[in-house]
């Protein structure tokens, strides 16, 4: 039976660390690390992923600022109000919450906003700078991904590792963390052929493919780290992952769950990146 790599208590820890050096800012040099979160319309996922990071904002000590904007929102309207977030230097951190709604271009958006306050690390100045190896911010659910590996030990360096999925939030970027570890990396897509005699060679296999329970025990090898970016419905509405968790957990050494894996990973790197981009801005180290 395999361990579980627990997000609610690695991301926990970091909140914690994230909540005790923020405190340090305010004492040492009076800064408060402010995040802005925008969302458009009115999809109830991304509802729960905005309160969700309200509430992180909160426990760990920064202001949160919220923008909630109509369905139909113009890209225009939706710009100037990015434009005032990059000029406000209570702002150290911006994220717009995707999807949007189809009027507005998200790449239009993401480009808008300042590279140095774009913690989601998604405008192309932050991605060039992820594929060199020389970045201030890494993309919130990749990063917690590699947080989860560190916390139970997991050796990335000389490892066989297939990642599923090829999304630039997602899919790209992880691969390119488990290559900077040293990692032996194969990224699958929906045109892979023989995916499972690929997936079965894994040592670290990453599933992010938006397909409840897509990922079976026999596209496993025995032994594998299995982690799982997924986060489906079922029929029933139920939230489960990419992964088939019952049936995989018998083979694999370490595993994410869904809920309480990854999920809770990625607000606490976003936690993360706000707290180093107020740093950066204020040019403390
Ligand atoms: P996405 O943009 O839809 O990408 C899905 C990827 O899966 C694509 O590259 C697609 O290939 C690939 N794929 C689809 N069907 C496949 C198949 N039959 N065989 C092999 N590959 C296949 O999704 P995403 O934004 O990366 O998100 C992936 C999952 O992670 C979703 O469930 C999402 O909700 C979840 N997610 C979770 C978090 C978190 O915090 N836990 C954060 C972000 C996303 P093509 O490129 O060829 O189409």
């Amino acid at each position: 039976m395999a361990i579980l790599m627990d997000g609610r208590a690695t991301s926990a820890k970091v909140k914690e660390q994230v909540r005790q050096e923020t405190e340090a800012l305010k004492a040492a040099h009076g800064i408060t690390p402010g995040l802005a979160v925008v969302i458009v319309g009115n999809d109830p996922a991304s509802r729960v992923y905005v309160n969700n990071k309200k509430k992180a904002c909160e426990a760990v000590g920064f202001q949160s600022f919220e923008y909630a904007l109509p369905e139909d929102t113009t890209q225009a309207e939706l710009l100037e109000l990015v434009e005032t977030l990059n000029a406000d230097p209570k702002v150290n951190g911006i994220l717009v919450q995707l999807p949007v709604p189809p009027q507005i271009d998200d790449k239009t958006i993401i480009h808008a906003i300042s590279p140095d306050k774009d913690v989601d690390a998604f405008h192309p100045a932050n991605v060039g700078k992820i594929m060199i190896g020389d970045y201030a911010f890494l993309p919130c659910t990749p990063a917690g991904v590699m947080e989860l590996l560190d916390s139970v030990g997991v050796e990335v360096s000389g490892k066989r590792c297939v990642v599923i999925g090829r999304s630039n939030i997602v899919g790209k970027p992880m691969a390119m963390l488990l290559l900077h570890r040293s990692g032996t990396v194969t990224i699958c897509h929906s045109r892979t052929q023989e995916l499972a005699a690929i997936t079965r060679e894994a040592d670290i296999l990453v599933a992010a493919v938006g397909k409840a329970n897509f990922v079976t025990a026999d596209m496993v090898k025995e032994g594998a780290v299995v982690v799982d970016v997924g986060m489906d419905r079922l029929e029933n509405g139920k939230l489960c992952g990419d992964v088939q968790f019952d049936e995989v957990s018998e083979k694999a050494s370490y595993i994410t769950p869904v809920p309480g894996g990854v999920g809770p990973m990625t607000v606490a790197m976003l936690m993360r990146n706000t707290l180093t981009a107020a740093k950066l801005q204020n040019h403390i180290q």
